[in-house]
């Protein structure tokens, strides 16, 4: 998709004359590639027409950068596509919640849940558990290893067939135990069958849910919508988190299942794992669905605000891909001075949606400068390895006793250092554009 995208864009700024037709050409063009990626058609017409209410022929003329307007465009639409104008029911820490996920079998249900559940205990929620599926043999059994793993109470069955009975009694026994998340994970069926949606508004009936979740593999291609819709029709489907990420889908369809279930992507899996799971972002969501790259604005960042004599050694420890504790230390120091780099830095997308939250810079810097103290107690080695198993846990214990903070924050330190050497590795490799060839990202 992004190829031909590209394609399209290339094409028209190779023209000499933008007119009506040249326009309309490129927007036949990416109607094509926004359909093979797996938009509903209805949606992408929608767009069109809207672009074209939007671009004005005679700026575009005047000699301004053709590409640049239209795709920012499409960029904004697609960014309002998602945006289904109110935000989903959001949980509160201390206050009982029930969330029930639904969706089609292998959509990843089990997986999200207890992504769901370790996120927010991470946080300090006290999540639990409950396993009302009780259609596919072996669901009770994976659940129960997740949450183990995870250390999140569960509740389930291996004799009771009746999924509204597993149901209630979870929800029941864990507000008694003051659980503040109550999640409800519930089967699927391979197909959409009459039996699935009843079962589901039954389940949903019983346990009351304060949120319900759509799950969406994000390959399932044009049949999101007619799911998403399936499932809004028999319960009260509030928000949508979208899986699989990390395959080659583009996640076109989320744009289907937000104009069908009317509500929000929340998150996003990016794997199999219990920590693969990011808080939704549109921005870089759509950047990936243009083909555009994460990194497009990253690196217009990079050029704009860094001063030229520093973009070497900023892009050289880039493109080596190797993330040390001493690179985040600087790259800490630069963001508390707001130099320069910083503000580079918060673009990455991992550092400004996780670390810095919009609205609360205060609290963000406050993490920052304690993560560095607890850094001040590492060795030169420590800080210079990128071998994550070398933090052991005497290790561990060392810095904790040294910084005078918690093994826990110093195991959340960790964690954190680990996903932005994730983020960071991706730029392995990556060909640095010159100033003004960002195009070819
Ligand atoms: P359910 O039938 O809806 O409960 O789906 P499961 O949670 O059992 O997931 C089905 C398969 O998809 C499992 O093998 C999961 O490991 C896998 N899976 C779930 N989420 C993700 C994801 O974000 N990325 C990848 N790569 N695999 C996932
Ligand atoms: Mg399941």
């Amino acid at each position: 998709l992004g190829g031909s995208i590209s394609r399209a864009l290339q094409q028209m700024s190779n023209a000499t004359i933008i007119d009506e037709k040249v326009l309309n050409e490129c927007l036949n063009e990416i109607t094509r590639a926004l359909l093979q990626s797996d938009v509903q058609f209805k949606l992408v017409r929608d767009m069109q027409t809207n672009i074209k209410k939007i671009v004005n022929l005679d700026d575009l003329a005047a000699g301004h950068n053709k590409r640049k307007i239209i795709q920012q465009a499409i960029f904004n639409e697609l960014c309002k596509m998602l945006d289904p104008g109110k935000p989903s029911f959001t949980p509160k820490k201390g206050k009982t919640s029930v969330v029930m996920f639904v969706g089609l079998q292998g959509s990843g249900k089990t997986t999200t849940c207890t992504k769901y559940a370790y996120y927010h205990q991470k946080k300090g929620w006290k999540p639990a558990l409950v396993c009302a599926d009780t259609f596919r043999a072996g669901a009770f059994d994976q659940l129960k290893q997740n949450a183990t793993k995870a250390k999140i109470p569960f509740y389930g069955s291996y004799m009771e067939s009746d999924p509204v009975k597993i149901a209630v009694e979870g929800v029941e026994r864990f507000k008694q135990e003051n659980c503040d998340l109550i999640i409800v994970d519930t089967s699927g069926r391979h197909k959409q069958e009459v039996a699935l949606f009843e079962e589901m508004r039954q389940v949903s009936e019983a346990t009351k849910p304060d949120l319900v979740i759509f799950v969406m593999d994000s390959s399932i291609g044009q049949a999101a919508f007619d799911q998403a819709q399936a499932f809004k029709q028999s319960v009260a489907v509030g928000a949508v988190i979208v899986t699989k990420m990390d395959g080659h889908a583009k996640g076109g369809g989320a744009l289907s299942a937000v104009a069908a279930t009317k509500s929000p992507v929340i998150f996003i899996g990016t794997g199999e794992h219990m920590d693969e799971f990011e808080v939704f972002d549109v921005k870089p969501f759509v950047s990936r669905l243009l083909g555009m790259g994460d990194w497009s604005g990253f690196m217009d960042k990079i050029h704009e605000v860094v001063p030229m004599d520093q973009q070497p050694e900023l892009l050289q420890k880039l493109s080596e891909g190797n993330f040390t504790l001493r690179i985040m230390y600087e790259q800490f120091q630069n963001i508390l001075k707001m130099g320069p780099i910083g503000q580079v830095f918060s673009m990455l997308p991992g550092f400004s949606a996780e670390l810095m939250p919009k609205g609360r810079e205060k609290e963000s810097q406050a993490k920052i400068k304690r993560y560095m103290t607890m850094m001040d107690s590492m060795t030169n080695e420590e800080l210079d390895s990128s071998n994550p198993k070398l933090m052991n846990e005497s290790r561990i214990m060392r810095i904790a006793r040294g910084s005078g903070r918690h093994v826990r924050e110093v195991m959340e330190m960790f964690e954190e250092y680990k996903r932005l050497a994730k983020i960071w590795s991706k730029m392995k490799g990556l060909k640095i554009p010159k100033k003004g060839d960002m195009s070819a990202l």
